[in-house]
């Protein structure tokens, strides 16, 4: 961008339909006064970028769009275009600003987001992972204004007076509130934006989704990020994404398996080819495991807990197989019987015990789509084993019990609770290579993938 000569590189990109007018930048910026925009009653301002010795702006309006290119040197350039028909205003503008998005794209950053249920990760291609925040949305009940998003919304869960909301709109693998989900998907491309020298709108995206959802909820997925201002959104089903993250073959003529326990979904799926030859989905997860302590504290203690402290004890005793030492730690609620805050000791035998309904599932499901995989792809498991992926991987024990149960070596994966925000991260450094394994999905009737 430094050095470019503001007028060639216009004409290059709009053709001759333009009109050059000399300003300084201030004059550029103060567009009110601008004889040229002046005509024009409520610009819809994109950007401005004005981090580099050249400014970048770019302005739509509802029927006619308009960009400017503006340098320190003083020269500005402006284009106008006609518009084409087109069936929606918004529509229209952004296929006047085609050529442009373009010169976006030399300049915007191409993410990967990982929309999980629990966490939402954000990795910028060849920079590696930039965000990783709670999935959770803090709103007025009444207003439906948003007050806070991420780490902040989630340290307000059961904090919150009567009228706040702390939310987590993917809850279950499937986009509940969708007007929320857009406010969050908003608040995290522009955030891994942020601290950078030059900020950059409009970056091309790769959203991770479960791979349950429906053709609608797809397409809400799809719709949010594009309204968040990506330039290009793709989807990427979340285990092709963790096994791609995971460094699995799935392209090659081999078999390897991935099983991504998130907070909400607990998904299993074998590759072969760069195709999914066997998928499932089931909605048991970490979630389901705090709800197992929860439950397990009501019935054996009469202890009322929250569901944070139901995760922290998962997080630091519990687990799916004897543990080398066994734990305990010391659970607080209130007692349901006297209405007072009270406090037991827990060991890490009982919660096992609590969580073994959950583990079970999640066992009985690898052991289904090991049924469903062909022999073949089975001997190459054998000799691959099965990697696991996903914050409830990290339950203690969970790949021996699994090994055992499968009597296949298991193992979890490096960083295994940004494998799906690596893999889309990945996919966009390689996208050519990666481009048939996005998940498909209808926009303006076309199909993109
Ligand atoms: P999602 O992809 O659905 O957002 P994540 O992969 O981020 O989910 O995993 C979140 C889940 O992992 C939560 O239920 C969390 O409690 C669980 N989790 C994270 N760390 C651990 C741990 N060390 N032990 C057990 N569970 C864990
Ligand atoms: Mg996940």
């Amino acid at each position: 961008m430094v050095g470019f000569e503001p007028t060639t590189t216009c004409d290059n990109l709009l053709g001759k339909q333009m009109r050059y007018h000399c300003a300084t930048p201030a004059d550029a910026l103060n567009y009110s006064t601008h004889p040229f925009l002046a005509q024009v009653s409520s610009p819809d301002y994109i950007s401005v970028g004005t981090s580099l010795p050249t400014f970048l702006i770019f302005l739509s309006f509802p029927n006619r769009g308009v960009c400017g290119i503006i340098s320190g040197r003083g020269v500005m350039c402006e284009a106008t275009m006609p518009l084409c028909v087109a069936d929606s205003k918004e529509r229209s503008v952004k296929s006047v600003f085609n050529p442009l998005r373009a010169l976006l794209g030399l300049f915007s950053l191409d993410i990967g987001i990982d929309l999980g249920t629990a966490n939402t990760l954000v990795a910028i291609r060849n920079r590696g992972i930039v965000i990783n925040e709670p999935s959770w949305v803090a709103i007025h009940k009444r207003t439906k204004q948003v007050l806070a998003i991420g780490s902040e919304a989630k340290e307000m869960v059961g904090r919150t007076p009567a009228d706040i909301v702390a939310i987590r709109p993917l809850r279950d693998g499937v986009i509940s509130e969708f007007d929320v989900t857009e406010k969050m998907l908003d608040y995290f491309i522009r955030k891994s934006h942020d601290g950078l020298l030059l900020s950059v709108p409009n970056p091309r995206v790769v959203v991770g989704i479960p791979s349950g959802v429906t053709e609608v909820e797809k397409r809400a997925v799809y719709d949010a990020t594009i309204s968040a201002g990506a330039r290009e959104a793709y989807l990427i089903e979340e285990p092709v994404a963790a096994a791609i993250g995971a460094n699995l073959p799935i392209t090659e003529a081999i078999g390897s398996m991935i099983v991504d326990i998130g907070g909400g979904t607990t998904e299993v799926a074998v590759f072969s080819l760069g195709g999914m030859v066997v998928r499932r989905s089931i909605r048991v997860a970490g979630d389901e495991m705090d709800e197992d302590i929860m439950n397990y504290a009501r019935q054996k203690y009469n202890l009322l807990i929250g569901e944070r402290t139901a995760e922290r004890v998962k997080m630091t005793i519990g687990s799916a197989y004897p543990l080398p030492e066994e734990k305990t730690m010391a659970m607080r609620g209130r007692n349901l019987i006297t209405g007072l805050p009270d406090s037991v000791e827990v060991s890490s035998i009982e919660i096992r015990e609590a969580l073994s309904g959950s583990v079970n599932v999640i066992v009985e499901e690898i052991r289904n789509a090991l049924d469903e995989t062909p022999p073949e792809l089975i001997a190459d498991l054998m000799e691959q084993g099965i990697a696991l992926a996903g914050g409830g991987s990290l339950l203690q024990g969970m790949a021996e019990r699994l090994s055992e149960e499968t009597r296949m070596h298991v193992y979890v994966a490096e960083d295994a609770m940004t494998c799906v925000a690596r893999g889309a991260g990945k996919v966009l450094e390689d996208f050519d290579a990666f481009r048939r394994v996005l998940a498909l999905t209808q926009r303006n009737g076309r199909v993109r993938r």
